[in-house]
């Protein structure tokens, strides 16, 4: 069978999947989970591929809500991502609900290729991606060890092939002073909390003088307990991103001396620890982009290439592309002025353009699949991964 019947047999199919692919995306947009948590998404998605002849491995990389469903057999084996955390109080507002269930309609999809080409393909659900890092977990364990290539479609404004993502640490400073009553003795006091506002301002001074791309944010997560006691201890959580690892490591480095030389300010002792979860900048293989990219055209979307004035966050799928060849591609399912992370992207992941959004990345996903099984294609996407 030609590349192009194939394309549209896959095409057929997930159109035909339609109802139920609609149905399993509003039922975990319904039920909302937070990250490592997500158990019924999680058994949703992985039964529905069972059901469809998938052999499904549940809890792998020491996470319960993380699988791997696999259907053919050797190599290559070609990886689409699932996606199904929620935020708290505002559910569905990143839309993981259609990454899920985009990933499980396009491996169905791409069984009649697998049939006629052979390979394999294998999705991975990955959980806890909003702030957990579940896929450092399953880089780390040797979960991408076989894959040759991976993708993934997430939900935004725009229809991308590729989107860049900074890399991002993350910080955990507390300062230690000294309790004493704020108005009766006040000099005997050391003002945590006084340490953390200069460690603040330090921080603002810097962000004037570094990249356009990088990023400095942070919160207070303890500012003292009373405003007649001198706070005795204070505690924020800061993130740090930039575009590549090198600048990363200078930035933290900068970042670091807002605190030290705030605690020799005021006196308040320092203590600090950079969580051991830093995600990744995404590294896009732009050949596998490039077939992404006329697959999506093909079925009528205007396709546009990243700008980093669209905006510029982080995820996980960063550390799966320094291991394996990968895109992270957009879908387009609201229109320009609605944005990420609030409840109007929450509601558009459950409207008709979300669910249109969803079959398009399933059947773009799926044609491509066809395209990276054609003679010598997957030696160019692998020839571009060890060139960079
Ligand atoms: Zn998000
Ligand atoms: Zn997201």
């Amino acid at each position: 069978m030609d590349i192009e019947k194939l394309k549209l047999k896959a095409k057929d199919s997930v159109e035909s999947q339609r109802q139920q692919l609609v149905q399993l995306s509003l039922n975990i947009h319904d039920n909302p989970e937070l990250g490592f948590k997500e158990e019924k998404a999680s058994a949703w998605l992985a039964t529905y591929l069972e059901d469809n002849g998938f052999h499904v491995e549940r809890g792998i990389a020491g996470l319960a809500t993380a699988f791997r469903a696999t259907y053919g057999q050797g190599s290559p084996r070609i990886a689409l991502l699932a996606e199904y955390d929620a935020l708290p109080k505002i559910g569905h507002a990143c839309g993981h609900n259609i990454i899920g269930v985009s990933a499980v309609g396009a491996a169905v999809a791409s069984k009649s290729i697998i049939d006629q080409l052979g390979g394999s393909i294998v999705v991975m659900g990955t959980p806890g991606e909003e702030g957990l890092g579940g896929k450092i977990n399953m880089v780390k364990a040797g979960a991408f060890k076989e894959i040759d290539a991976a993708m993934i479609v997430h939900p935004n404004t725009r229809n991308m092939p590729t989107e860049e993502a900074l890399a991002c640490s993350t910080l955990e400073a507390e300062f230690f002073g000294r309790p004493a009553h704020a108005a009766g003795q006040p000099h005997k006091g050391i003002n945590a909390l006084d340490a953390m506002i200069l460690a603040f301002t330090g921080v603002n001074s810097l962000r004037q003088h570094i990249r356009g791309d990088a990023r400095i944010h942070g919160i207070i997560t303890d500012g003292g307990e009373a405003p007649n006691i001198v706070p005795a201890h204070s505690a924020a959580v800061f993130l740090v991103r930039a575009l590549d690892d090198d600048y990363l490591a200078e930035l933290k480095d900068r970042v670091l001396n807002c605190f030290t030389g705030a605690s020799v300010a005021s006196g308040a002792r320092l203590e600090y620890r950079w969580r051991d979860r830093t995600y990744a900048p995404m590294k896009n293989n732009m050949t596998l982009a490039g077939l992404f990219r006329q697959n999506l055209e093909s079925l009528g979307r205007e396709v546009k290439a990243f700008d980093p004035r669209f905006g510029l966050g982080s995820t996980d799928m960063g550390n799966v592309s320094q291991a394996v060849p990968s895109i992270h591609a957009t879908i387009a399912i609201a229109s320009r002025e609605i944005l990420i992370h609030t409840p109007e992207f929450a509601a558009a992941a459950a409207s008709d353009a979300g669910h249109n959004g969803l079959l398009d990345a399933a059947k773009a996903m799926a044609m491509t699949v066809a395209d990276i099984l054609q003679p010598g294609t997957l030696d160019k996407i692998k020839q571009e991964f060890c060139r960079d």
